[in-house]
């Protein structure tokens, strides 16, 4: 985790600040606008990719470290209800949410987004796309990248997926739940 926070989302970081050198509008939009706004941007194709996935991968990985960090268990309240609503209990929404992340191939992300009527939806993006730029906000999400969990479980995605449950931070994602309906999520 700590390489993965100092090399991997440094590296965004680095490149995304770099290609905004010469559009500190934009830059000052914050993350969410930013995505969501930058195709109708007039610039070169080259800079624009490189907002694209390096803004992306910033965005990814800011949420991922907001939602780690706590004891997993179960999301309660109105999280929990909504979830109830949506998916029928929680356990099937982890059991649908390991199933996307596992039959996604190669590098990307698995998240919980909430679309623009309120509803929770599982959706799965390659690379470092961000359901952020597709006008979904970003709920909680999993980093698929081997470079995610190969140092400690090899190939084992799977394992990865059932033990990063456990290490969930409830309370983090209600706040994070609360702030996305009020349309105030900054990543
Ligand atoms: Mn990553």
């Amino acid at each position: 985790m700590i390489a993965h926070h100092d090399q991997h989302h440094r590296a965004c970081v680095a490149r995304l600040n770099d290609a905004l050198v010469d559009y500190p509008r934009l830059a000052e939009l914050g993350l969410v606008k930013m995505l969501a706004l930058l195709p109708q941007i007039p610039m070169p194709a080259a800079t624009r990719a490189a907002i694209w996935e390096n803004g992306g991968g910033h965005a990814n990985h800011t949420m991922f470290w907001s939602v780690m960090g706590g004891r997993g268990g179960a999301p309660r309240d109105k999280l929990a209800r909504s979830i109830d609503r949506d998916f029928g209990s929680f356990e099937a929404l982890r059991l649908k949410f390991n199933g996307a992340a596992l039959a996604h191939a190669g590098d990307g992300w698995v998240f919980l987004t909430i679309d623009r009527t309120g509803a929770l939806a599982v959706t799965t993006r390659e690379n470092e796309r961000s359901p952020w730029m597709d006008g979904e906000a970003v709920l909680f999400g999993n980093d698929l990248w081997r470079h995610a969990y190969a140092a400690k479980y090899q190939n084992r995605r799977a394992d990865y997926l059932a033990a990063w449950w456990n290490v969930l931070n409830w309370p983090a994602i209600e706040s994070r739940y609360a702030l996305a309906i009020l349309g105030n999520l900054a990543a």
